[in-house]
């Protein structure tokens, strides 16, 4: 059995931790600074866009396709084992086109999902205006409407993922950051493999180790002298409270118009967001140092007020912030052997799409693992 180390707990570690879970050939510990879903996870709204993505091919389709697959079983064996639902919606999303010219692009986008066997459907602005009378269509072109994709809660997903691994026997050290590593004590004469993880309490010998610390991986990866820079986008986000459900109650799909997500939650409660900040500078220090922007929030409202105009009756009852793990010099995420080590892996770097590929990316790194010797 080999022992396996994850460092990090957002909603990416997780699911790697219970993907490994049920396989017999690992023994897996998970190791987080804080609790299970304080980073980034926490701040997500858990829209998945895979379907209505313009990504058609390669890596980036790939892993999208995985999650889609992945997601349905998963979420069953979850609640199954936990007993607990895990809040989502199903409805689809629908993406608001304000441009006649971007829908040619579109139909081909249809045509293709078509051809991989998902559906993608075009809407009149008179057809949006009937299925969902909420919105505002003075200046929709058209809709695009992507019923096989969906949101999930972050949060609710990271603590069922946590609880099933646990079930199946997944150690996890909480409140603990990792400090060090160890790579001569275990093997001296191999200097690619390392045999030991320091936290601030204690030291764990392991066989393989997962970095999945999103922002937390250049301070890591600095420590193996392998620097991998992931630095941080801020997201600010708003809940709002409404008397009824905005528009027709048995239909409330994920909306998105200009990248603004208008997330239904049921109970007459809807996310709003999120905004997309680059720091000035991109060290992890300036940018917790720097304070949310309120102006930028109230554009994201305001936008999301444009083409949902009843948000305004709407209380605010919730605005949070959060820092989006994004790689610098090369595409996210990164799942890829951390250079100069045999036994270290990198699962970070989600940026944007965290909760999406979290299914796709634990797939990915329990293959990369089936080939440890
Ligand atoms: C406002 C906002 C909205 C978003 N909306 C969406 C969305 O709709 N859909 C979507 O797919 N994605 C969305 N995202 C992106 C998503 O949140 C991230 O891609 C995802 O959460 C990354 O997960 P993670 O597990 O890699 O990182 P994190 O959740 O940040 O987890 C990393 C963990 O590593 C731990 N850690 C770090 N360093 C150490 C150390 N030295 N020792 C021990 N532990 C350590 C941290 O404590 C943390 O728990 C959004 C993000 C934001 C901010």
């Amino acid at each position: 059995m080999k022992q396996i180390t994850i460092i990090g707990c957002g909603v990416v570690g997780a699911a790697i931790a219970y993907e490994l879970s049920l396989s017999p050939e690992f023994r897996v510990t998970v190791i987080d600074q804080a609790a299970a879903g304080q980073g980034a996870t926490a701040a997500a709204l858990g829209v998945a866009m895979a379907v209505i993505s313009h990504k058609v091919k390669g890596r980036n389709w790939r892993l999208r396709q995985a999650s889609l697959c992945r997601y349905p079983s998963l979420i069953t064996e979850l609640e199954t084992l936990t007993g607990h639902t895990i809040q989502r919606n199903t409805q689809g999303i629908l993406s608001l086109c304000f441009d006649a010219e971007d829908l040619p692009r579109w139909r081909s986008l249809q045509a293709i999902r078509q051809r991989q066997g998902y559906s993608l459907e075009i809407w009149e602005p008179g057809q949006v205006g009937d299925r969902c009378p909420h919105l505002n269509v003075d200046r929709v072109a058209a809709a695009i409407y992507s019923p096989q994709d969906f949101q999930i809660n972050p949060s609710e997903l990271t603590q069922a993922l946590v609880a099933g691994a646990k079930a199946n026997g997944v150690e996890f050290h909480f409140g603990q950051p990792v400090v060090g590593f160890d790579r001569a004590d275990a093997a001296p004469e191999d200097s690619r493999f390392c045999g030991a993880v320091h936290t601030s309490t204690q030291s764990l010998t392991t066989d393989a180790i997962v970095i999945s610390a999103g922002l937390g991986t250049l301070p890591l990866t600095q420590t193996l002298h392998q620097p991998v820079a992931v630095g941080p986008v801020l997201g600010q986000a708003l809940r709002i409270h409404s008397q009824a459900p905005l528009g027709n109650p048995d239909f409330q799909p994920v909306v998105n118009g200009n990248d603004l997500h208008l997330v239904p939650l049921g109970s007459g409660d809807y996310w709003v967001g999120a905004t997309v900040e680059f720091p000035p500078e991109t060290s992890l220090d300036a940018a917790l140092a720097m304070p949310p922007e309120a102006g930028r929030l109230e554009a994201v409202l305001a936008g999301a007020i444009a083409y949902c105009p009843a948000l305004a009756q709407g209380t605010i009852t919730q605005r949070w912030s959060g820092l989006r793990p994004r790689p610098q010099g090369q595409a996210a995420p990164v799942i890829q052997p951390l250079a100069g080590y045999r036994n270290i892996w990198l699962a970070t770097g989600h940026y944007r799409n965290g909760v999406l590929l979290a299914p796709a990316t634990a797939l990915a790194v329990r293959d990369l693992l089936s080939l440890l010797d």
